[in-house]
């Protein structure tokens, strides 16, 4: 799976991805992580990738030009790029993420991620992209972090990039958005006079997987 992200702070990326299991999937050709400066799309001296917006109002708006160049220039422009290949637009006002919508974006290609600051962007900017997505309802001061949890959260998915490609399926919202993980222990089986459940340390996989089925947490919402 290849991801390209659009930011103006291509630096804040590097320690994030090239530590533990991202690292390795780009180690081994499973990930792909391409950032795109978006200064490099502006074409005026100052390279500029916000304005004042129109009608007044608090601070700058990210600029329309500078990103749909990068788009351009990365092959991702909504009419040209392949169907395997989704735009996304990092923003508040964008569906909130789930482990439902991770797992139907888990089957493109190529993602493309464009991340903001300063006040948000130009309106304009949604009409270049596939859909719209939030992390959460609450506001980050761009949308790198958010980025880093796309690019987390579906690398996950592509085979081979987790030891253990069953982990996935059991993890938490898998199932239904209610259906979280059982309890795990491992290693000390006391730990201040807390035991680990006698039935873990049976050996009996079904008595196992009925306990983890009926200890299943669910989240109320
Ligand atoms: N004034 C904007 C608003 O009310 O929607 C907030 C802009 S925010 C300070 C700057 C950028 O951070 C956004 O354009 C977006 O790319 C990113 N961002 C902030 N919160 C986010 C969230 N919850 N999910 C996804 N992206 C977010």
């Amino acid at each position: 799976m290849r991801f390209d992200i659009l930011t103006i702070f291509p630096k804040i990326f590097q320690s994030y991805f090239d530590d533990s299991i991202i690292k390795r999937a780009q180690n081994k050709k499973l990930v792909t992580i391409k950032i795109h400066d978006l200064r490099d799309g502006a074409k005026d001296k100052h390279r500029a990738t916000d304005d004042r917006p129109y009608g007044g109002g608090p601070g700058m708006v990210m600029k329309v030009e500078p990103i749909y160049n990068t788009l351009k220039k990365i092959g991702a422009v909504k009419s040209k790029k392949a169907a395997s290949h989704r735009v996304i637009l990092l923003t508040p006002q964008g569906n909130t993420l789930t482990q439902k919508t991770v797992k139907r974006l888990s089957k493109y290609k190529i993602i493309t991620l464009i991340c903001g600051r300063y006040e948000g962007f130009d309106e304009r900017v949604r009409s270049l992209v596939d859909e719209q997505i939030s992390i959460g309802d609450y506001v980050l001061t761009g949308g790198e972090l958010p980025a880093m949890v796309v690019v987390d959260t579906l690398a996950r998915f592509v085979p081979g990039v987790l030891g253990h490609d069953g982990s996935v399926k059991d993890e938490s919202f898998s199932k239904s958005l209610q259906t979280l993980e059982y309890p795990q222990y491992t290693r000390p089986e006391i730990f201040r006079r807390k035991r680990v459940p006698p039935i873990l340390l049976s050996g009996n996989h079904q008595l196992i997987s009925e306990w983890r089925k009926k200890h299943q947490r669910t989240k109320h919402r």
